[in-house]
């Protein structure tokens, strides 16, 4: 008889954002978080901590479901240090993230560690993975999204745990049912 089928494993991935400028790129930070939880992370470690970036990212949760926090954190380096799990920095500088995934998708916890405009140097050698996607600058977000996808894909479905609404993909238009509701045809 065959073995039944096993879901495939899964990492843990949390990320940790440094550099962040509470006031001045809201928007930035807040789709880095969005596009974690979307892609499968489950938390956000935030330094500096932003409690009204937290606050809006909570309300996404409340409403599209799931379990995704963004935890404000004063100091970054202590998050790094005692993390149970590989630490990957994301990097224009580091390794392909081709060469690397086969490597990490065994792991069981692992956190990204994304920058801001200016990145301390000392970052490089406290991540156990330095990795590129592409050798060229471009932005946090495109970098997270990629990893993610590559670790977690394919893409998560659109059911998440608790979900006030979720939307019932379609060709064309916008279908979106409520809970409680029955879906429509
Ligand atoms: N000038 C910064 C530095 O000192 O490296 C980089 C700033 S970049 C706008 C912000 C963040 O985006 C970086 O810290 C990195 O996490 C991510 N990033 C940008 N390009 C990347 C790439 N090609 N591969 C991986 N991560 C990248």
């Amino acid at each position: 008889m065959p073995a039944p089928a096993r879901s495939r494993h899964r990492p843990d991935v949390a990320v940790l954002r440094i550099g962040h400028r509470p006031g001045r790129d809201p928007r930035l930070t807040t789709h880095l978080a969005l596009a974690a939880r979307a892609l499968g992370a489950s938390r956000l470690f935030l330094h500096p901590p932003d409690p009204e970036l937290a606050e809006r990212i909570s309300a996404v949760v409340r409403r599209w479901g799931g379990a995704f926090e963004v935890v404000g954190v004063s100091q970054w380096k202590p998050v790094l240090e005692n993390y149970r799990g590989g630490v990957i920095h994301l990097t224009m500088y580091g390794e392909p993230v081709a060469r690397t995934i086969p490597r990490l998708k065994n792991g069981r916890r692992l956190l990204v560690v994304v920058g801001g405009a200016k990145v301390p140097p000392t970052l490089f050698g406290l991540a156990d993975h330095n990795i590129a996607v592409g050798a060229q600058p471009h932005s946090e977000v495109a970098a997270l999204a990629v990893l993610l996808d590559r670790l977690l894909g394919p893409t998560p479905n659109t059911r998440f745990r608790g979900a006030a609404q979720r939307i019932v993909p379609t060709r064309r238009g916008k279908r979106v049912v409520r809970a409680g509701e029955r879906r429509q045809r």
